[in-house]
């Protein structure tokens, strides 16, 4: 039997190719589909392909009367209610790594950019009034990564690199499972890594327990002075209290990949952003699109794909 699947978000044309190459293999690619005409339109799905642009509530999962895979092109599965999809017998995958190194890079060119102030010194120049702003070196700085999984392994190698030392916070990796190339990096606790850090860079995925994970109480114990890197999730965080910290120079920097356009954060001088353009590189694009055309053909009942 012909399976249906929607692709609800732009997806890579290697990726569509691979899709559109099987046999009895409908693709139908509306990656602008709007909320309502997806909820009015899901029924008629075997399998659904997002990128982070498209949500899967309950709401809208609960028409979902034939569909039996989701694919998630990409890391984090906040735009889908994973418990309820699998309740419900769908699967859920994801490309878990297939963007980790462009969002290591993208950390670390944040990084490099709130020491240096680069954002002030461009704009002084293009003024006609040319600032010598003055910044600092990451060589001989430490950076703390709460998360080190696979986007902050990468981030602990490049940092490593430019000669900074690395800790990181993860109470829920097993340490005996680190490659041996990663050991030099130091898992500790919270408290620890907030006191030693000269830049925090996150790289946890939004749950409830990690939800404004950054708080006020939090950023106290920042070493003060430390630079706040987030290219993990806007919720992470509490604005208010960064904005505080920012005010109060318990931060002396905030750079974020992943807040929305007109958030007051955005506003403030001492916040640097891009537009959740972590895994917009092409390779990323192309790895993640083509894992996961591969994993939901894969999951589908009765497709034997020539992959
Ligand atoms: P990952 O699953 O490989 O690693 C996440 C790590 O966080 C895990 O090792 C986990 O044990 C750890 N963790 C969970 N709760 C924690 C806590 N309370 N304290 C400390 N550590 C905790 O995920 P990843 O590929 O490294 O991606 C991390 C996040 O980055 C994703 O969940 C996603 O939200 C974000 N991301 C952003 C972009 C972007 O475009 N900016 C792209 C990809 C991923």
């Amino acid at each position: 039997m012909v399976k249906h699947i929607l692709v609800c978000d732009p997806l890579e044309p290697s990726a569509l190719e691979l899709l559109k190459r099987q046999q009895k293999i409908d693709v139908h690619y509306q990656p602008d589909i709007s909320p309502e005409e997806l909820k009015k339109t899901i029924a008629t799905y075997d399998a659904v392909i997002v990128r982070s642009r498209t949500t899967l509530r309950r709401d809208t999962l609960e028409r979902a009367t034939r569909l039996k895979v989701i694919g998630r092109a990409g890391t984090g599965l906040d735009n889908i209610d994973v418990d309820f999809a699998r309740e419900r017998g769908i699967q859920v995958l994801n490309t878990p790594g297939a963007n980790a190194n462009a969002v290591a890079e993208l950390t670390l060119i944040l990084m490099l950019m709130l020491a240096r102030n680069i954002v002030p010194a461009l704009d002084s120049l293009k003024a006609g009034k040319p600032l010598k702003v003055k910044g600092i070196e990451l060589q001989g700085k430490t950076l703390g990564l709460i998360g080190f999984g696979n986007i902050g392994r990468l981030v602990a190698q490049l940092a490593r690199g430019f000669g900074m030392g690395v800790l990181a916070h993860d109470p829920l990796i097993d340490p005996n499972q680190i490659p041996e190339a990663l050991r030099v990096v130091p898992l500790c606790s919270l408290d620890e890594l907030l006191s030693q850090s000269n830049f925090v860079s996150l790289h946890v995925p939004l749950l409830e327990s990690t939800r404004q994970l950054v708080n006020e109480g939090l950023l106290e114990r920042f070493k003060r002075g430390a630079y706040l890197v987030n290219t993990a999730r806007a919720d992470l965080i509490d604005d208010a209290a960064v904005l505080k910290a920012l005010e109060a120079g318990q931060l002396a920097g905030y750079a974020t990949d992943v807040h929305e356009a007109g958030e007051p954060l955005l506003a403030h001088r001492k916040v640097i952003a891009t537009p959740h353009i972590g895994a917009s590189t092409g390779e990323a694009q192309r790895r993640a699109g083509e894992e996961i055309a591969a994993l939901v053909l894969a999951a589908l009942p009765d497709q034997n794909g020539d992959l």
